[in-house]
């Protein structure tokens, strides 16, 4: 018996399975496993929705049963601490996978680009439990503010900044900007109370996109009174 594991659901881990599920369907030597610490695939590309509260965090959650539910693959959660490449064998606490195939595919870590006090401070979003943390922190800070007499604290609790003005940074704010208001007149603070920024080492937002959206972009931010702070920013021409 040929025994084939992929470790880690995510994007990569799914598309190998069910791959691997069409070419070995038929073949009754083969068996395939997916092992995952969680009982689910996490839409990682959509978690800003949960960090600005716009969608719940089951919505972004897809049980892997149920993905693989036709399928010759077994999906096993469990959470791998080694792998023992010498023996083929992937390790957890309390268990040990024997393969003869190993995929794997168990995702990356945030970079923090050797910024000081970066990972200490600041907030990753990176998992559903980042998202939710996220929203709460947001949530708590109107919460503190709302109570707060001293204008210079209200303003320190009410300024948001965002690290990268990649994609994700920029969903995140796109967020941000509806949220927040919604958050001021839930809390009976005056929204312009509240500030967004944007931190971002290149000279310009979304640099990987072509000019004319980066411009719709920066425009639709600063609209919203956005602060975009680029390598160049007291330059930008938008
Ligand atoms: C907020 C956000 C927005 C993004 N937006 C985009 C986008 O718009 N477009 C785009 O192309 N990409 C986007 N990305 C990047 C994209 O999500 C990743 O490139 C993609 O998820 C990588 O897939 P993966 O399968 O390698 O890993 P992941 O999707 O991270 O999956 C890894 C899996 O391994 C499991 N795992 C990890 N460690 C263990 C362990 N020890 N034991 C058992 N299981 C384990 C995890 O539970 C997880 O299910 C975004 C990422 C984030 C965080």
């Amino acid at each position: 018996m040929r025994k084939i594991i992929v470790l880690g659901a995510g994007y990569g881990g799914i598309s190998a399975a069910k791959r691997l599920h069409k070419k070995f369907k038929k073949d009754d030597n083969t068996e395939i496993i997916l092992i995952d610490k969680n009982p689910h695939h996490t839409l990682l590309t959509e978690l800003h929705e949960v960090a600005g509260n716009r969608v719940k965090p089951t919505s972004l959650l897809i049980d892997l049963e149920r993905i693989f539910k036709y399928t010759k693959v077994k999906v096993v959660r469990d959470e791998v601490t080694s792998i023992n490449f010498e023996e083929n064998k992937v390790v957890s606490k309390n268990n040990n996978y024997n393969y003869d195939y190993l995929v794997i595919a168990c995702g990356s870590e945030p970079a923090y680009f050797n910024i000081p006090g970066l990972e200490e401070n600041g907030y990753t979003l990176w998992s559903m439990q980042d998202a939710t943390k996220i929203k709460n922190q947001i949530i708590n800070m109107f919460e503190q503010a709302s109570r707060e007499t001293n204008p210079q604290k209200r303003k320190e609790l009410l300024t948001f900044v965002v690290g990268g003005g990649g994609f994700t940074g920029i969903e995140i704010l796109g967020e941000l900007v509806k949220w927040t208001k919604v958050l001021a007149k839930e809390y009976g603070i005056n929204p312009d109370e509240v500030q967004l920024k944007v931190v971002e080492a290149a000279d310009k937002i979304l640099p990987t996109l072509p000019d004319s959206l980066v411009k719709k972009a920066t425009k639709y931010l600063k609209k919203h009174k956005v602060d975009i702070l680029t390598k160049n920013y007291d330059h930008l021409c938008f």
